[in-house]
Protein backbone atom coordinates (compact mmCIF):
# COMPACT_ATOMS: atom_id res chain seq x y z
CA UNK A 1 0.00 0.00 0.00
CA UNK A 2 1.62 3.60 -0.82
CA UNK A 3 2.07 5.30 2.50
CA UNK A 4 -0.95 7.85 3.34
CA UNK A 5 -3.71 5.61 1.59
CA UNK A 6 -6.52 4.82 3.78
CA UNK A 7 -7.25 1.03 5.09
CA UNK A 8 -10.79 -0.35 5.14
CA UNK A 9 -11.79 -3.43 6.95
CA UNK A 10 -14.91 -5.84 6.33
CA UNK A 11 -15.37 -7.97 8.92
CA UNK A 12 -17.44 -11.03 8.16
CA UNK A 13 -16.34 -12.89 4.80
CA UNK A 14 -20.38 -14.18 3.81
CA UNK A 15 -22.52 -13.11 1.07
CA UNK A 16 -22.27 -9.16 2.54
CA UNK A 17 -18.61 -9.09 3.21
CA UNK A 18 -18.20 -10.37 -0.44
CA UNK A 19 -20.60 -8.28 -2.29
CA UNK A 20 -19.11 -5.07 -0.02
CA UNK A 21 -14.87 -5.31 -1.17
CA UNK A 22 -16.27 -6.14 -5.00
CA UNK A 23 -17.84 -2.77 -4.52
CA UNK A 24 -15.36 -0.91 -2.71
CA UNK A 25 -13.02 -1.58 -5.80
CA UNK A 26 -15.93 -1.19 -8.31
CA UNK A 27 -16.24 2.27 -6.48
CA UNK A 28 -12.75 2.69 -7.79
CA UNK A 29 -11.22 2.90 -3.39
CA UNK A 30 -7.41 2.57 -4.27
CA UNK A 31 -6.53 2.22 -0.39
CA UNK A 32 -5.72 -1.18 1.11
CA UNK A 33 -8.45 -3.45 1.85
CA UNK A 34 -8.43 -6.55 4.13
CA UNK A 35 -11.25 -8.90 4.73
CA UNK A 36 -11.50 -10.67 7.97
CA UNK A 37 -13.96 -14.03 8.02
CA UNK A 38 -14.39 -16.83 10.59
CA UNK A 39 -15.36 -19.48 8.08
CA UNK A 40 -12.02 -20.92 6.57
CA UNK A 41 -13.84 -20.42 3.10
CA UNK A 42 -13.84 -17.74 0.54
CA UNK A 43 -17.16 -15.55 0.59
CA UNK A 44 -20.46 -17.97 -0.80
CA UNK A 45 -23.98 -17.19 -1.28
CA UNK A 46 -25.99 -19.96 1.41
CA UNK A 47 -29.28 -20.26 -0.46
CA UNK A 48 -27.98 -23.80 -2.72
CA UNK A 49 -26.69 -24.91 0.67
CA UNK A 50 -30.39 -26.03 2.08
CA UNK A 51 -31.19 -26.57 -2.12
CA UNK A 52 -29.16 -27.55 -4.98
CA UNK A 53 -26.25 -28.58 -2.67
CA UNK A 54 -28.19 -30.76 -0.16
CA UNK A 55 -30.24 -32.33 -3.10
CA UNK A 56 -27.09 -33.56 -4.99
CA UNK A 57 -29.23 -31.45 -8.03
CA UNK A 58 -27.31 -33.13 -11.42
CA UNK A 59 -25.45 -30.46 -13.32
CA UNK A 60 -25.39 -28.01 -10.64
CA UNK A 61 -21.57 -27.31 -9.33
CA UNK A 62 -21.04 -25.43 -5.96
CA UNK A 63 -19.09 -21.59 -6.48
CA UNK A 64 -18.21 -18.95 -4.74
CA UNK A 65 -18.70 -15.53 -4.87
CA UNK A 66 -15.75 -15.05 -6.27
CA UNK A 67 -12.42 -17.23 -7.26
CA UNK A 68 -9.27 -16.66 -4.71
CA UNK A 69 -7.53 -14.49 -8.06
CA UNK A 70 -10.18 -11.79 -7.67
CA UNK A 71 -9.03 -10.91 -4.30
CA UNK A 72 -5.36 -11.18 -5.23
CA UNK A 73 -5.55 -9.34 -8.89
CA UNK A 74 -7.53 -6.34 -6.96
CA UNK A 75 -5.31 -6.64 -3.98
CA UNK A 76 -7.88 -7.60 -1.39
CA UNK A 77 -6.78 -9.57 1.63
CA UNK A 78 -7.83 -12.26 2.88
CA UNK A 79 -7.50 -13.36 6.38
CA UNK A 80 -9.74 -16.37 6.33
CA UNK A 81 -10.59 -18.79 9.11
CA UNK A 82 -9.70 -16.05 11.84
CA UNK A 83 -12.19 -14.21 13.64
CA UNK A 84 -11.81 -10.62 14.59
CA UNK A 85 -12.26 -10.68 18.58
CA UNK A 86 -12.08 -7.32 19.86
CA UNK A 87 -13.01 -3.93 17.93
CA UNK A 88 -11.55 -0.94 19.25
CA UNK A 89 -13.37 2.44 17.63
CA UNK A 90 -12.02 4.86 19.59
CA UNK A 91 -8.38 4.20 18.77
CA UNK A 92 -9.10 2.63 15.49
CA UNK A 93 -7.87 -1.03 16.01
CA UNK A 94 -8.64 -4.74 15.24
CA UNK A 95 -7.44 -6.99 17.03
CA UNK A 96 -7.97 -10.75 15.47
CA UNK A 97 -8.08 -13.96 17.56
CA UNK A 98 -4.68 -15.35 16.78
CA UNK A 99 -3.18 -11.84 17.83
CA UNK A 100 -2.98 -9.93 14.83
CA UNK A 101 -3.74 -6.00 15.28
CA UNK A 102 -4.93 -3.92 12.36
CA UNK A 103 -5.11 -0.49 12.33
CA UNK A 104 -8.23 1.22 10.21
CA UNK A 105 -9.70 4.07 8.61
CA UNK A 106 -13.51 2.67 7.74
CA UNK A 107 -14.52 -0.68 9.33
CA UNK A 108 -17.64 -2.42 7.92
CA UNK A 109 -19.55 -5.25 10.35
CA UNK A 110 -21.06 -8.01 8.16
CA UNK A 111 -21.33 -10.21 10.88
CA UNK A 112 -24.67 -11.91 9.64
CA UNK A 113 -26.12 -14.46 12.19
CA UNK A 114 -25.54 -17.21 14.60
CA UNK A 115 -28.18 -20.21 14.46
CA UNK A 116 -30.10 -20.59 17.64
CA UNK A 117 -29.44 -23.96 19.61
CA UNK A 118 -32.15 -26.58 21.43
CA UNK A 119 -30.69 -26.23 25.48
CA UNK A 120 -31.76 -29.96 25.65
CA UNK A 121 -30.74 -33.36 26.82
CA UNK A 122 -28.46 -34.86 24.71
CA UNK A 123 -28.52 -31.96 22.59
CA UNK A 124 -24.43 -32.53 22.45
CA UNK A 125 -24.80 -36.61 20.64
CA UNK A 126 -23.31 -36.72 17.07
CA UNK A 127 -25.02 -35.91 14.24
CA UNK A 128 -27.30 -33.03 15.72
CA UNK A 129 -26.88 -30.59 13.10
CA UNK A 130 -27.49 -26.98 12.31
CA UNK A 131 -27.26 -25.22 8.77
CA UNK A 132 -25.91 -21.81 8.15
CA UNK A 133 -22.66 -22.99 6.80
CA UNK A 134 -21.13 -24.73 3.17
CA UNK A 135 -19.48 -27.03 5.98
CA UNK A 136 -22.55 -27.80 8.18
CA UNK A 137 -24.24 -28.74 4.58
CA UNK A 138 -22.07 -30.90 3.05
CA UNK A 139 -21.52 -32.90 6.70
CA UNK A 140 -25.83 -33.36 6.55
CA UNK A 141 -25.33 -33.84 2.62
CA UNK A 142 -23.03 -36.89 3.35
CA UNK A 143 -25.67 -38.25 5.84
CA UNK A 144 -28.31 -38.34 3.61
CA UNK A 145 -28.40 -41.97 2.28
CA UNK A 146 -31.09 -43.36 1.27
CA UNK A 147 -33.56 -44.36 3.69
CA UNK A 148 -31.94 -42.68 6.36
CA UNK A 149 -34.48 -41.44 9.13
CA UNK A 150 -34.54 -37.57 9.09
CA UNK A 151 -35.77 -35.52 11.84
CA UNK A 152 -36.06 -31.74 11.21
CA UNK A 153 -37.53 -29.38 14.27
CA UNK A 154 -38.50 -26.00 12.89
CA UNK A 155 -40.53 -26.03 10.13
CA UNK A 156 -39.34 -22.14 8.78
CA UNK A 157 -37.12 -21.67 5.64
CA UNK A 158 -34.50 -23.95 6.44
CA UNK A 159 -36.42 -27.21 8.27
CA UNK A 160 -38.87 -26.94 4.64
CA UNK A 161 -36.10 -27.07 2.76
CA UNK A 162 -34.09 -29.12 3.96
CA UNK A 163 -37.31 -31.35 4.21
CA UNK A 164 -37.67 -31.21 0.21
CA UNK A 165 -34.25 -31.81 -0.72
CA UNK A 166 -33.94 -34.86 1.73
CA UNK A 167 -36.91 -36.61 0.11
CA UNK A 168 -35.77 -35.97 -2.87
CA UNK A 169 -32.49 -37.59 -2.06
CA UNK A 170 -34.39 -40.66 -0.64
CA UNK A 171 -34.68 -40.14 3.25
CA UNK A 172 -37.34 -40.75 5.42
CA UNK A 173 -38.65 -36.87 6.92
CA UNK A 174 -40.34 -35.87 9.78
CA UNK A 175 -40.58 -31.93 10.58
CA UNK A 176 -41.69 -31.32 13.45
CA UNK A 177 -43.23 -27.64 14.22
CA UNK A 178 -43.99 -25.89 17.71
CA UNK A 179 -46.26 -23.53 16.39
CA UNK A 180 -49.94 -24.30 15.20
CA UNK A 181 -48.47 -23.94 10.91
CA UNK A 182 -45.34 -24.06 9.22
CA UNK A 183 -43.63 -20.99 8.02
CA UNK A 184 -46.17 -19.30 10.97
CA UNK A 185 -43.56 -16.03 10.58
CA UNK A 186 -43.41 -15.54 7.18
CA UNK A 187 -46.86 -16.40 4.96
CA UNK A 188 -50.73 -16.16 6.08
CA UNK A 189 -52.42 -19.41 7.24
CA UNK A 190 -54.01 -20.35 3.66
CA UNK A 191 -50.69 -20.34 2.19
CA UNK A 192 -49.23 -22.43 5.29
CA UNK A 193 -51.67 -24.77 4.62
CA UNK A 194 -50.73 -25.06 0.95
CA UNK A 195 -46.87 -25.77 1.72
CA UNK A 196 -48.13 -28.44 4.22
CA UNK A 197 -50.06 -29.86 1.79
CA UNK A 198 -47.43 -29.73 -0.41
CA UNK A 199 -44.84 -31.81 2.01
CA UNK A 200 -47.60 -34.01 3.09
CA UNK A 201 -48.26 -35.22 -0.65
CA UNK A 202 -44.42 -35.25 -0.99
CA UNK A 203 -44.25 -37.87 2.02
CA UNK A 204 -42.99 -35.54 4.45
CA UNK A 205 -44.46 -36.30 7.82
CA UNK A 206 -45.52 -33.05 9.57
CA UNK A 207 -46.36 -32.31 13.32
CA UNK A 208 -47.51 -29.28 14.13
CA UNK A 209 -47.36 -28.41 18.18
CA UNK A 210 -44.91 -30.73 18.48
CA UNK A 211 -42.91 -30.69 21.75
CA UNK A 212 -39.31 -31.79 22.10
CA UNK A 213 -38.17 -32.68 25.85
CA UNK A 214 -34.37 -34.21 24.62
CA UNK A 215 -32.51 -36.21 22.01
CA UNK A 216 -31.41 -39.58 23.25
CA UNK A 217 -28.67 -42.26 22.07
CA UNK A 218 -25.39 -43.39 22.37
CA UNK A 219 -22.52 -41.13 21.42
CA UNK A 220 -24.75 -40.40 18.24
CA UNK A 221 -28.74 -39.61 18.30
CA UNK A 222 -31.29 -42.63 18.02
CA UNK A 223 -34.06 -40.57 18.86
CA UNK A 224 -36.00 -37.28 19.36
CA UNK A 225 -37.99 -37.33 22.63
CA UNK A 226 -41.24 -35.88 21.77
CA UNK A 227 -44.76 -35.21 23.70
CA UNK A 228 -46.04 -38.07 21.51
CA UNK A 229 -43.29 -40.30 22.75
CA UNK A 230 -39.60 -41.29 20.94
CA UNK A 231 -39.25 -40.56 17.51
CA UNK A 232 -36.37 -42.91 15.71
CA UNK A 233 -33.97 -40.89 14.00
CA UNK A 234 -30.17 -41.76 12.41
CA UNK A 235 -29.59 -38.02 11.75
CA UNK A 236 -31.28 -34.07 13.04
CA UNK A 237 -31.43 -30.90 11.24
CA UNK A 238 -32.71 -28.11 13.79
CA UNK A 239 -34.05 -24.94 12.11
CA UNK A 240 -35.15 -22.61 14.51
CA UNK A 241 -34.07 -19.70 13.48
CA UNK A 242 -30.97 -17.35 13.95
CA UNK A 243 -30.21 -14.29 16.23
CA UNK A 244 -28.17 -11.41 14.65
CA UNK A 245 -24.22 -11.31 15.49
CA UNK A 246 -23.50 -8.84 17.43
CA UNK A 247 -20.93 -9.44 20.08
CA UNK A 248 -18.43 -7.76 18.36
CA UNK A 249 -20.08 -4.57 17.78
CA UNK A 250 -21.74 -4.98 21.28
CA UNK A 251 -18.16 -5.49 23.40
CA UNK A 252 -16.86 -2.30 21.08
CA UNK A 253 -19.71 0.05 22.52
CA UNK A 254 -22.05 0.19 19.33
CA UNK A 255 -25.62 0.68 19.86
CA UNK A 256 -27.46 -2.86 19.39
CA UNK A 257 -31.10 -3.50 19.16
CA UNK A 258 -32.39 -6.60 17.75
CA UNK A 259 -29.07 -6.16 15.54
CA UNK A 260 -26.53 -3.57 14.90
CA UNK A 261 -28.37 -0.72 14.67
CA UNK A 262 -28.04 1.57 11.84
CA UNK A 263 -29.43 4.52 9.25
CA UNK A 264 -30.27 4.53 6.00
CA UNK A 265 -26.59 5.52 5.24
CA UNK A 266 -25.47 2.06 6.67
CA UNK A 267 -23.88 4.05 9.49
CA UNK A 268 -23.41 2.27 13.12
CA UNK A 269 -23.50 4.68 16.30
CA UNK A 270 -19.29 4.60 15.87
CA UNK A 271 -17.97 7.47 13.59
CA UNK A 272 -16.30 5.16 10.61
CA UNK A 273 -17.76 1.76 11.30
CA UNK A 274 -20.91 0.92 9.02
CA UNK A 275 -22.76 -2.14 9.03
CA UNK A 276 -25.02 -4.13 6.68
CA UNK A 277 -26.48 -7.72 6.41
CA UNK A 278 -28.62 -9.83 8.45
CA UNK A 279 -26.58 -8.66 11.23
CA UNK A 280 -28.24 -4.86 11.36
CA UNK A 281 -31.11 -3.28 12.09
CA UNK A 282 -31.45 -0.90 9.61
CA UNK A 283 -33.40 1.97 9.18
CA UNK A 284 -35.90 2.17 5.96
CA UNK A 285 -37.09 5.18 4.41
CA UNK A 286 -39.66 3.46 2.09
CA UNK A 287 -41.24 2.00 5.46
CA UNK A 288 -39.69 5.16 8.19
CA UNK A 289 -38.88 2.67 10.67
CA UNK A 290 -35.99 0.35 11.46
CA UNK A 291 -36.17 -3.36 10.63
CA UNK A 292 -33.67 -6.61 10.47
CA UNK A 293 -34.20 -8.79 7.11
CA UNK A 294 -32.56 -12.03 6.73
CA UNK A 295 -32.46 -12.35 3.35
CA UNK A 296 -30.07 -12.53 0.44
CA UNK A 297 -30.94 -9.46 -1.58
CA UNK A 298 -30.70 -7.39 1.62
CA UNK A 299 -27.42 -8.78 1.98
CA UNK A 300 -25.94 -7.98 -1.37
CA UNK A 301 -27.38 -4.40 -2.03
CA UNK A 302 -27.11 -3.04 1.51
CA UNK A 303 -23.40 -4.21 1.44
CA UNK A 304 -23.40 -2.21 -1.80
CA UNK A 305 -25.24 0.37 -0.59
CA UNK A 306 -22.64 0.68 2.92
CA UNK A 307 -19.37 0.16 0.57
CA UNK A 308 -20.41 3.11 -1.46
CA UNK A 309 -21.18 5.41 1.24
CA UNK A 310 -17.91 4.24 2.90
CA UNK A 311 -16.52 5.72 -0.20
CA UNK A 312 -18.11 9.11 0.36
CA UNK A 313 -21.03 8.56 -1.96
CA UNK A 314 -24.48 9.55 -0.94
CA UNK A 315 -26.31 6.20 -0.91
CA UNK A 316 -29.37 5.54 1.01
CA UNK A 317 -30.23 1.99 1.33
CA UNK A 318 -33.96 2.08 0.30
CA UNK A 319 -35.30 -1.09 -0.69
CA UNK A 320 -38.21 -3.09 -1.00
CA UNK A 321 -38.01 -6.19 0.83
CA UNK A 322 -38.02 -10.02 -1.13
CA UNK A 323 -37.47 -13.38 -0.36
CA UNK A 324 -37.91 -16.33 -1.98
CA UNK A 325 -38.06 -20.08 -1.39
CA UNK A 326 -37.65 -23.50 -3.17
CA UNK A 327 -39.60 -26.36 -1.96
CA UNK A 328 -40.19 -29.57 -4.24
CA UNK A 329 -41.77 -27.83 -7.60
CA UNK A 330 -42.77 -24.78 -5.31
CA UNK A 331 -41.01 -22.01 -5.94
CA UNK A 332 -42.52 -19.23 -2.93
CA UNK A 333 -41.71 -15.33 -3.22
CA UNK A 334 -42.65 -12.65 -1.02
CA UNK A 335 -42.41 -9.05 -1.35
CA UNK A 336 -42.66 -6.09 0.90
CA UNK A 337 -43.05 -5.53 4.87
CA UNK A 338 -46.31 -4.39 5.38
CA UNK A 339 -46.96 -4.04 9.28
CA UNK A 340 -51.02 -3.59 8.43
CA UNK A 341 -53.46 -3.81 5.48
CA UNK A 342 -56.98 -3.34 4.80
CA UNK A 343 -57.37 -6.29 2.56
CA UNK A 344 -55.95 -9.41 0.85
CA UNK A 345 -56.69 -10.00 -2.85
CA UNK A 346 -55.62 -13.49 -4.92
CA UNK A 347 -55.62 -13.79 -8.30
CA UNK A 348 -55.37 -17.96 -9.05
CA UNK A 349 -55.17 -20.54 -6.64
CA UNK A 350 -53.46 -20.75 -3.65
CA UNK A 351 -54.50 -24.57 -2.97
CA UNK A 352 -53.30 -25.50 -6.33
CA UNK A 353 -50.21 -23.66 -5.67
CA UNK A 354 -50.28 -21.35 -8.26
CA UNK A 355 -51.60 -18.00 -7.26
CA UNK A 356 -50.19 -14.39 -6.06
CA UNK A 357 -51.88 -12.89 -3.51
CA UNK A 358 -51.61 -8.92 -2.66
CA UNK A 359 -51.61 -7.67 0.79
CA UNK A 360 -53.50 -3.93 -0.30
CA UNK A 361 -53.52 -0.92 2.38
CA UNK A 362 -55.08 3.15 1.17
CA UNK A 363 -55.73 1.50 -2.41
CA UNK A 364 -52.01 0.82 -2.92
CA UNK A 365 -50.08 -2.31 -3.17
CA UNK A 366 -48.07 -3.09 -0.04
CA UNK A 367 -47.05 -6.57 -0.18
CA UNK A 368 -47.01 -9.69 -2.04
CA UNK A 369 -46.59 -13.45 -1.83
CA UNK A 370 -46.68 -15.56 -4.56
CA UNK A 371 -46.00 -19.51 -5.14
CA UNK A 372 -44.70 -20.60 -9.03
CA UNK A 373 -45.88 -16.61 -10.20
CA UNK A 374 -42.84 -15.35 -10.79
CA UNK A 375 -43.45 -13.30 -13.88
CA UNK A 376 -46.41 -11.79 -11.83
CA UNK A 377 -44.44 -10.95 -8.61
CA UNK A 378 -41.34 -8.96 -10.89
CA UNK A 379 -44.51 -6.79 -11.28
CA UNK A 380 -46.18 -6.88 -7.72
CA UNK A 381 -42.45 -5.63 -6.50
CA UNK A 382 -42.84 -2.43 -9.36
CA UNK A 383 -46.15 -1.91 -8.10
CA UNK A 384 -45.04 -2.12 -4.17
CA UNK A 385 -41.86 0.83 -5.38
CA UNK A 386 -43.98 2.73 -7.40
CA UNK A 387 -47.13 3.06 -4.75
CA UNK A 388 -49.52 3.64 -7.77
CA UNK A 389 -52.97 3.14 -6.78
CA UNK A 390 -55.07 -0.49 -8.02
CA UNK A 391 -58.26 -1.37 -8.29
CA UNK A 392 -58.46 -4.92 -6.29
CA UNK A 393 -61.18 -6.27 -8.52
CA UNK A 394 -58.33 -5.94 -11.36
CA UNK A 395 -55.79 -7.23 -9.21
CA UNK A 396 -58.13 -10.54 -8.81
CA UNK A 397 -58.81 -10.91 -11.89
CA UNK A 398 -57.50 -13.14 -14.01
CA UNK A 399 -58.11 -11.42 -17.60
CA UNK A 400 -56.24 -8.63 -17.11
CA UNK A 401 -53.31 -8.23 -17.52
CA UNK A 402 -51.22 -7.44 -14.22
CA UNK A 403 -48.47 -5.32 -16.30
CA UNK A 404 -51.42 -2.82 -17.59
CA UNK A 405 -51.60 -2.07 -13.75
CA UNK A 406 -48.81 -0.07 -13.60
CA UNK A 407 -49.88 2.73 -15.70
P1 LIG B 1 -23.61 -14.37 6.49
O1 LIG B 1 -23.75 -14.85 5.10
O2 LIG B 1 -24.09 -15.24 7.60
O3 LIG B 1 -22.07 -14.04 6.71
C1 LIG B 1 -21.56 -13.60 7.95
C2 LIG B 1 -20.14 -14.10 8.07
O4 LIG B 1 -19.50 -13.38 9.12
C3 LIG B 1 -20.03 -15.56 8.42
O5 LIG B 1 -19.18 -16.21 7.52
C4 LIG B 1 -19.43 -15.55 9.82
O6 LIG B 1 -18.57 -16.65 10.07
C5 LIG B 1 -18.65 -14.26 9.80
N1 LIG B 1 -18.34 -13.68 11.12
C6 LIG B 1 -19.20 -13.47 12.15
N2 LIG B 1 -18.56 -12.92 13.19
C7 LIG B 1 -17.27 -12.76 12.81
C8 LIG B 1 -16.11 -12.24 13.46
N3 LIG B 1 -16.14 -11.75 14.69
N4 LIG B 1 -14.93 -12.26 12.77
C9 LIG B 1 -14.89 -12.75 11.50
N5 LIG B 1 -15.95 -13.24 10.85
C10 LIG B 1 -17.14 -13.25 11.49
N6 LIG B 1 -32.20 -15.84 1.65
C11 LIG B 1 -33.04 -15.63 0.61
O7 LIG B 1 -33.47 -14.49 0.39
N7 LIG B 1 -33.43 -16.66 -0.19
C12 LIG B 1 -32.99 -17.92 0.01
O8 LIG B 1 -33.37 -18.82 -0.74
C13 LIG B 1 -32.10 -18.17 1.10
N8 LIG B 1 -31.67 -19.43 1.34
C14 LIG B 1 -30.84 -19.64 2.41
C15 LIG B 1 -30.42 -20.94 2.67
C16 LIG B 1 -29.63 -21.21 3.77
C17 LIG B 1 -29.19 -22.60 4.05
C18 LIG B 1 -29.24 -20.15 4.62
C19 LIG B 1 -28.39 -20.43 5.83
C20 LIG B 1 -29.65 -18.86 4.38
C21 LIG B 1 -30.46 -18.60 3.26
N9 LIG B 1 -30.91 -17.31 2.96
C22 LIG B 1 -31.73 -17.07 1.91
C23 LIG B 1 -30.52 -16.17 3.80
C24 LIG B 1 -29.25 -15.49 3.26
O9 LIG B 1 -28.29 -16.46 2.90
C25 LIG B 1 -28.69 -14.56 4.33
O10 LIG B 1 -29.63 -13.54 4.51
C26 LIG B 1 -27.33 -14.01 3.95
O11 LIG B 1 -26.38 -15.04 3.91
C27 LIG B 1 -26.87 -12.96 4.93
O12 LIG B 1 -25.61 -12.52 4.56
P2 LIG B 1 -24.61 -11.87 5.63
O13 LIG B 1 -23.34 -11.63 4.89
O14 LIG B 1 -25.27 -10.77 6.32
O15 LIG B 1 -24.36 -13.00 6.70
P1 LIG C 1 -37.02 -19.35 10.57
O1 LIG C 1 -37.43 -19.19 9.16
O2 LIG C 1 -37.11 -18.22 11.52
O3 LIG C 1 -37.89 -20.59 11.08
C1 LIG C 1 -37.69 -21.22 12.32
C2 LIG C 1 -38.94 -22.06 12.61
O4 LIG C 1 -38.70 -22.90 13.72
C3 LIG C 1 -40.16 -21.21 12.93
O5 LIG C 1 -41.28 -21.75 12.28
C4 LIG C 1 -40.23 -21.33 14.44
O6 LIG C 1 -41.52 -21.12 14.93
C5 LIG C 1 -39.80 -22.76 14.63
N1 LIG C 1 -39.34 -23.04 15.99
C6 LIG C 1 -38.75 -22.21 16.88
N2 LIG C 1 -38.43 -22.87 18.02
C7 LIG C 1 -38.85 -24.15 17.85
C8 LIG C 1 -38.81 -25.32 18.66
N3 LIG C 1 -38.27 -25.29 19.89
N4 LIG C 1 -39.33 -26.48 18.20
C9 LIG C 1 -39.87 -26.53 16.95
N5 LIG C 1 -39.96 -25.45 16.14
C10 LIG C 1 -39.43 -24.28 16.56
O7 LIG C 1 -35.51 -19.83 10.69
P2 LIG C 1 -34.74 -21.00 9.93
O8 LIG C 1 -35.67 -21.77 9.09
O9 LIG C 1 -33.96 -21.71 10.97
O10 LIG C 1 -33.75 -20.21 9.01
C11 LIG C 1 -32.56 -19.64 9.56
C12 LIG C 1 -32.08 -18.51 8.69
O11 LIG C 1 -31.81 -18.95 7.38
C13 LIG C 1 -33.07 -17.39 8.55
O12 LIG C 1 -32.31 -16.19 8.48
C14 LIG C 1 -33.71 -17.65 7.23
O13 LIG C 1 -34.20 -16.46 6.66
C15 LIG C 1 -32.54 -18.18 6.45
N6 LIG C 1 -33.00 -19.02 5.35
C16 LIG C 1 -33.72 -18.43 4.39
C17 LIG C 1 -34.16 -19.18 3.34
C18 LIG C 1 -34.99 -18.51 2.30
O14 LIG C 1 -35.18 -17.30 2.36
N7 LIG C 1 -35.45 -19.26 1.31
C19 LIG C 1 -33.89 -20.53 3.27
C20 LIG C 1 -33.17 -21.14 4.28
C21 LIG C 1 -32.72 -20.33 5.32
P3 LIG C 1 -41.90 -19.67 15.53
O15 LIG C 1 -41.91 -18.73 14.37
O16 LIG C 1 -43.23 -19.89 16.12
O17 LIG C 1 -40.83 -19.31 16.52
Amino acid sequence: MTPGQETFIVVGAGHAGGRAVEALRAQAFTGRIVLVGAEPHLPYERPPLSKELMQEKPGFDFSFIRERAFYADNEVELCLGVAAAELDVAARRLALADGRELAWDKLLLTTGGRVRRLDLPGAGLANIHTLRTLDDARAISAALIPGARLVIIGGGFIGLEVAASARQRGAHVWVLEAAGRLMGRAVSPDVAAALMDLHRTNGVEVRLGAAISAFEGGGKVAAVVTGDGPLAADLVVVGIGISPDVELASAAGLEADNGIVVDEHCRTSAPNVFAAGDATNHFSPIYGRHMRLESWLNAQNQAIAAARNMCGVDAPYAEVPWFWSDQFDANLQMAGAPQEWDEIVTRGDIGARDFISFQIAGGRVVGATCVNRARDMAVARRLISRQAPVTPSALADADTPLRSLLG
